[in-house]
């Protein structure tokens, strides 16, 4: 734990010391789990976004975008199911004051117990060396079936719970458990209340005529309230999506984890409408279809794990978190919803209006069913930047920090160094830099011994370093280091532009899905 802990502060630390991203209004001494993206961290960000958009919009053609207010008519709201279902339950500690979600205390608990599995595959694979099998012992060690069994009993009941609203069961079971504060240890808790986490505006000048607005939890009602016009407009037939990404906002209870659960954070979503009892399938294909997305960034498939839901949302019919191996563990960084036809439904039903899809091939109307991916941009930037950030052992006994940000979405493709900042090297370089910005993003330094130079760039996720020497001006010649081998080739000038392109290109990465 310790460990991760220390991790997790380095990863909060590089973010910060290299531009990525900053707490908000630091100088007033921030704002609780609000974050702003700094020069390389809107970068990073946006090129996460365009990955995504790619692979969802440009990649289909039967996905088209959207880019819906973050004001929508309070009705949405009521119809979603936000106003009256969208809770979490809290809990508060008497003795620290301090406030949790009753099902991340539960859920916590389970994690460690699934820790104590992690050990036990751990000693097994020393004890049995090569000859070991780990889907074997999972499924048959008696001490590990007993654990696992006890995490599935717990979190049955917690769903059930939940699903039930039995919120009296929920304490009794963090009190069976004996969970305690995990700041202070005290197990003195308050009864759990549901709280909703949605903020709420004003819009209107004077104080009688004011309507009352909540900021959008969530992006996809503004797809469902724009289906039909969407559908009609572009003559959509079924299967389609429409795709959208946007902020949206909170009011967290617990919000301790960096950019992992923040108030005001992005989503990526894509809602696709399908015939009614074809979503089994559609479920399936889009499960497989995002983790192909995730796998081809190449972080580590051991990274990635699906958690199908046991207690499914008032809206859905079958649900899975693609789940990524965060510094603090396995958590949701993707969720997958089938959503039946609940929101087109619930939106007919408050506004009087039809959303409905006629087919021709069956000369009838209906309403279609729903299948939604749904990432956060933050979460999936945490994953990215947390995964790719490494302390190297390297042959002479010193480390370097690299970080290992795939590279389609580094914010820099390359530096380029002169050598020197003399004899006509920084003008070559320069010129350089000039010629291959209408291609990439790249960065010019020229501060610095070469090899603190090298250190920089590695430490900010830049694929490549050019570096313009002596030599060079001679033949028109530079050595490109790559960050990830530290290995340098020397090259002709008129070559980089392919060179670079090659690693960096979105086509060879998505073309791994
Ligand atoms: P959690 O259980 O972690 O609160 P959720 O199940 O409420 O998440 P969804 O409503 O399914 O999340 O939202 C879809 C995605 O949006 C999540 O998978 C996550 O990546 C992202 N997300 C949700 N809440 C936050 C938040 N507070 N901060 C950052 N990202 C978030």
């Amino acid at each position: 734990m310790a460990n991760q802990d220390d991790k997790f502060k380095r990863v909060i630390s590089h973010a910060k010391e290299y531009g990525y991203v900053f707490q908000s209004s630091e100088i007033y001494d921030g704002l609780s789990a609000v974050y702003d993206y700094a020069q390389n961290g809107v970068e990073l960000k946006k090129n996460i976004r365009d990955y995504w958009w790619r692979a969802m919009v440009q990649m289909n053609d039967n996905i088209v975008g959207l880019d819906a207010a973050i004001f929508m008519h309070p009705t949405t709201w009521k119809a979603s199911g936000h106003v009256d279902a969208f809770n979490d339950p809290l809990i508060d500690n008497k003795d620290s004051k301090k406030r949790y979600r009753a099902d991340v205390l539960v859920e916590d608990y389970c994690l460690k117990i699934e820790a104590k599995i992690e050990k036990e595959v751990k000693k097994a694979h020393k004890r049995f060396g090569e000859a070991f099998d780990k889907a074997e012992f999972l499924s048959t060690n008696p001490r590990v079936l007993g654990y696992q069994e006890k995490i599935d009993s717990i979190l049955s009941r917690l769903g059930k719970s939940l699903e039930n609203e039995d919120l009296v069961d929920v304490k009794t079971l963090i009190e069976e458990l004996g969970i305690a504060d995990p700041l202070t240890g005290s197990k003195n808790w308050t009864d759990v209340k549901q709280f909703n986490l949605m903020f709420g505006t004003k819009l209107g000048a004077s104080a009688e005529s004011a309507m009352d607005l909540h900021l959008r939890p969530e992006t996809a009602q503004g797809i469902f309230v724009n289906f039909l016009n969407v559908q009609k407009t572009g003559r959509m037939k079924l299967p389609f999506g429409i795709a959208q990404t946007g902020k949206a906002f909170r009011n967290e209870i617990v919000a301790r984890q960096f950019i992992f659960r923040m108030r005001e954070f992005e989503q990526m979503e894509m809602q696709f409408f399908i015939k009614p009892g074809t979503q089994g399938e559609w479920f399936k294909h889009w499960k497989a279809t995002r983790m192909k997305w995730h796998l081809s960034l190449g972080l580590g498939d051991d990274n990635y794990r699906f958690h199908d839901h046991d207690k499914l949302a008032h809206y859905a019919d079958a649900a899975t978190d693609i789940e990524f191996k965060f510094p603090f563990g396995f958590k949701e960084l993707e969720g997958i919803h089938s959503r039946t036809d609940f929101d087109l439904k619930a939106h007919e039903e408050h506004s009087g209006k039809k959303l409905q899809y006629f087919d021709h091939e069956e000369n009838k109307s209906y309403t279609p069913y729903v299948l939604e991916t749904s990432i956060g941009l933050d979460r999936m930037f945490l994953a990215i930047f947390s995964n790719s950030l490494v302390e190297e052992e390297l042959d002479n006994n010193t480390t370097r920090t690299v970080l290992r940000l795939p590279a389609v979405l580094a914010p820099f493709k390359a530096a380029v160094l002169p050598l020197v900042k003399k004899d006509g090297l920084p003008e070559v370089a320069k010129q350089i830099v000039e010629d291959l910005k209408w291609d990439f993003n790249v960065a010019y330094d020229e501060k610095d011994a070469v090899g603190r130079r090298y250190r920089r760039q590695d430490a900010n996720g830049t694929p490549f370093c050019i570096t313009v020497d002596h030599e060079g001006l001679e033949d028109n010649t530079v050595t490109i280091r790559h960050r990830d081998t530290m290995e340098q080739k020397r090259v002709k000038i008129k070559d980089l532009r392919e060179i670079i392109k090659k690693e960096v290109d979105v086509r060879s990465w998505l073309m791994k899905i």
